[in-house]
């Protein structure tokens, strides 16, 4: 519990509480998001933790304070007046959780004078969240310390708002309702028009499958304005489809309409993303024990028929996720050299499939191998890696995990 050792070196005395908000995958549906169409994250073993206390002294005169550390940030401890907090009056990481104080009191509800330190074992801009869960573990133990019990739907929101408003990132829903709704062992299927989720039932491993996850260690300065840029062209080419976005197109044929080869280009990734997503719903939902399907009755030769069920469906998901790759790197153009890399490099070692995650030009790798590969496709990207004299690229595991919670 290295948060809670953290509060006690800084802060003195036993935090209140320590919280866990994890990071995230997503399996499938790149840039669908803010296109209104679909998103499978799913929630990672790893994440952030927050060990927090109501601050020494609190209801003193000098007004409501956050004091905040960070065992990822050493040298520095923030202290944020709550008092008339506004967007722009903090910056760097501590944006971050100073966000979720200003949002939770412009929603209503009352953030305390406390003490909060930040533990995390997730990678930092790799693309697998960090910013969101971040947020979320505040969100938790600040509601949790002004014994304020918030809706997860209304906590989304507001840790949302946090990121879009006070550190003025223009991310969509995604991060935080994975990191507050995923299920373990499942995957979290998001509608981003109705904001409607269901879980899905994920477990690789049952079917002798593993998923990997490689943080290129790569970040290309492009990152920001190719965000942008991409978001206005599936905004003009849903204009000029005559759809009020590109969710709403579900026939790829109806793309081709369109004049202009970029956006045409743009628009059938979205497309096929979306496609993809409800494909991999379905493949995982025909699967034994999954609801509404077959079941995995008792009896060895059944048992054995949906294993082979199993390995055929996540050879199919794979298969997916390659294709997912293609399309991002080839039609939305937003892959960058060491993803692409490492996606060969994981195929060719036996891998179903990879494909890049996240917004793009750096960050993370998903891959799903058959278990008795696993080490083969390490090495491989390994060797790709360091041929290229690259960074060496970091590996974790990932294996779909619960939501955020309290754990102390
Ligand atoms: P991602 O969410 O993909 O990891 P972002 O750029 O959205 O990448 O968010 C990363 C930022 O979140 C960091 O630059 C930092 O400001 C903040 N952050 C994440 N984890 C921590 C942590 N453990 N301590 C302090 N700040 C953190
Ligand atoms: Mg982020």
């Amino acid at each position: 519990m290295r948060a809670a050792s953290l509060f006690r070196e800084r802060f003195g005395g036993e935090p209140d509480g320590v919280w866990l908000a994890p990071g995230r995958a997503n399996l499938m549906g790149e840039h669908t998001d803010y296109n209104d169409g679909f998103v499978l994250p799913f929630a990672l073993g790893q994440g952030v933790t927050a060990a927090a206390g109501i601050a020494a002294g609190s209801g003193s005169p000098g007004g409501r304070r956050l004091t905040l550390c960070s065992r990822q940030e050493p040298d520095t401890v923030v202290e944020v007046p709550l008092d008339g907090l506004a967007p722009g009056q903090v910056t760097g990481w501590a944006a971050y959780p100073a966000g979720v104080a200003w949002a939770l009191e412009a929603a209503g509800y009352p953030v305390p004078d406390a003490c909060v330190a930040i533990d995390s074992d997730l990678p930092v801009g790799a693309g697998l969240s960090s910013s969101a869960a971040l947020e979320c573990a505040t969100e938790l133990a600040l509601t949790a310390l002004a014994g304020c019990d918030v809706p997860r739907a209304d906590l989304v929101t507001i840790a949302r708002r946090a990121e879009n408003e006070f550190v003025g990132v223009p991310t969509g829903v995604m991060d935080q309702s994975a990191s507050l709704r995923c299920q373990a062992g499942h995957a979290l299927l998001l509608d981003c028009r109705s904001l409607e989720l269901a879980q899905v039932p994920f477990d690789p491993g049952a079917a002798g499958a593993a998923l990997l996850l490689v943080n290129t260690r790569a970040r290309h300065s492009l990152s920001d304005g190719e965000y942008g840029r991409r978001r206005a062209e599936c905004e003009e080419a849903a204009r000029r489809l005559g759809v009020p976005s590109l969710r709403s197109i579900t026939d790829p044929a109806e793309v081709e309409r369109l004049d202009d080869p970029v956006l045409r280009r743009r628009a059938r990734h979205v497309v096929a993303d979306d496609q993809r997503v409800l494909e991999v719903v379905a493949l995982l939902r025909s699967l034994p024990g999954s609801s509404g399907s077959p079941g995995a009755a008792a009896g060895s030769s059944a048992a054995a028929a949906g294993s082979a069920g199993a390995a055929g469906a996540y050879g199919e998901i794979g298969r997916l996720l390659s294709q997912a790759h293609a399309s991002l790197r080839d039609d939305f153009e937003v892959s960058w050299p060491e993803a692409d890399v490492a996606v060969e490099a994981a195929l060719a070692a036996g891998a179903a499939g990879a494909r890049m995650i996240g917004g793009g030009f750096g960050g993370s790798v998903l891959a799903l191998a058959p278990s008795a590969s696993l080490d083969a496709v390490r090495d491989a990207i390994t060797s790709a890696f360091a041929e290229r004299a690259w960074t060496a690229p970091e590996f974790l595991s990932a294996t779909p995990a619960d939501a955020a919670r309290r754990l102390v």
